[in-house]
């Protein structure tokens, strides 16, 4: 068997491995990056017309994003993931592309590329024996996002039969709203590609940090503030709406942009969350912002409130809205509650204590707080999961170089096979 990589190695985006066995042509993921430059798409990706299948993870752009632009090169076969994944992609994809028209960013694809990849994308269920001719495959809960799975192949090599899994990203602990990933796999694994976003760093415990979160809500709100949440629409909005609706503020909680349509998502799909009445009856106790007019209406009057909206990393959506009114007071504060990467407004915020509104530098008055509520594995974990998957050859991708050479420094001390990757590495094992 044979991997290509063709981007998310030593890096954060765009993931895109291929795998080539005696018989198929495949590919885990085909995601996008989105930098200072522009979008970056799977680097040397050839005869896209020949892959005889596309495993998703879960519907992260970074994971999800290059799908319509392979479609544009020619994609001919199906793409497989789960139910949620494919309702989550329609959203994403769609908003992407929307905002991209605005950005009047090259997009390398169009509309009617997206509905026919939507088309094509197959819905799989978690934890079944499924197969594609003479390749078998299995999809398992990541604990990631809502429908996020890990991917389980086999099939044979040389007169042997042969197991790959994927991890995708993945969570093994326990949130407010999804169960932790499923690790159980059915099959002896031979090669295990893992993501390594946290390779080299803990998470606090997330109970400790959900108590840090709730102290610094009710001290603002105490004093008379109003607070600024921006979140991942998918996961995050509903996880911290789930938390503050625990504490009876007696304010107002404003949903507004993806994070209420990715709430909706989820009501719709009470099957990819933990809880889906207690998200429910949460979502009641919370008011919905419907579109601009709404959320000038809010902005003007000046009652105090939680706003929970996206962008996470401050890039676009309504968020900037909420920060042109509030980014020059004291009287309210910017909880951030997720990874910021480098040239985002959140990074620039955490950093320099200013961001860019239309293309103008603003100093940010407002107290800000930074809270980890990631949605990966940490360190600890990941190790852990190796430990448990004990495959031959370990694959680290998905992660910062510094965090994966710290994992692979460690596996190989335990005597595995590690590969460490670079964009464009190409091997056969
Ligand atoms: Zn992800």
């Amino acid at each position: 068997m044979i991997f290509t990589f063709h981007g998310g190695a030593q890096e954060v985006g765009r993931s895109c491995i291929e795998l080539a066995t005696e018989t198929k042509r495949i590919l885990f993921d085909a995601g996008l990056k989105i930098t200072p430059n522009g979008t970056e798409y799977p680097k040397g990706l050839m005869d896209v017309a020949n892959i005889d299948a596309v495993f998703i993870s879960h519907a992260h752009l970074d994971h999800t994003g290059a799908l319509p632009w392979l479609d544009f090169q020619g994609l001919k076969c199906p793409i497989f993931c789960t139910a949620e994944t494919k309702t989550l992609a329609r959203l994403l994809l769609k908003d992407a592309y929307h905002i991209g028209k605005i950005k009047n960013a090259h997009l390398s694809y169009d509309v009617e590329n997206i509905q026919d990849v939507l088309r094509i994308m197959r819905r799989v269920k978690t934890k079944l024996d499924l197969d594609l001719d003479d390749l078998g495959f299995e999809f398992y809960n990541a604990g990631h996002i809502p429908g996020s799975a890990s991917i389980l192949l086999a099939f044979d090599d040389k007169g042997q039969k042969k197991s790959v899994l994927y991890t995708g990203d993945i969570n093994t602990t326990e949130t407010h709203l999804l169960k932790k990933a499923d690790t159980d796999f059915d099959e002896r694994v031979d090669v295990m590609i893992t993501e390594a976003t946290y390779g080299d760093r803990d998470h606090p415990a997330r109970k400790k940090e959900e108590k840090r979160f709730r102290d610094e809500v009710q001290k603002h709100i105490n004093r008379g503030n109003s607070i600024l949440i921006p979140v991942f629409a998918v996961g995050r909005a509903q996880e911290v709406m789930l938390i503050l609706s625990e504490m009876k503020l007696g304010v107002p909680i404003y949903v507004d942009g993806m994070a209420r349509d990715a709430t909706l998502f989820s009501l719709d799909n009470p099957g990819a969350i933990k809880d889906a009445k207690e998200l429910r009856s949460t979502y009641r106790g919370c008011t919905e912002v419907r579109g601009r007019k709404q959320r000038e209406a809010i902005l003007k009057d000046n009652r105090q409130a939680i706003f929970l909206t996206t962008s996470g990393m401050l890039t676009g959506g309504p968020i900037i809205s909420y920060l042109k009114k509030y980014h020059d007071t004291d009287r309210c504060a910017i909880f951030l509650t997720g990874y910021q990467a480098t040239h985002t407004n959140g990074r620039l915020l955490m950093e320099e204590n200013h961001v860019f509104l239309d293309g103008h530098k603003y100093n940010v008055r407002c107290c800000l707080n930074k809270f980890d509520f990631s949605a990966h594995s940490g360190c600890a974990e990941l190790k852990e999961l190796i430990r448990k998957v004990n495959p031959k050859h370990l694959i680290i991708n998905h992660g910062d170089p510094k965090a994966i050479e710290h994992l692979a420094l460690w596996a190989h001390a335990l005597d595995y096979e590690v590969h460490t990757p670079k964009v464009g590495d190409s091997f056969e094992l």
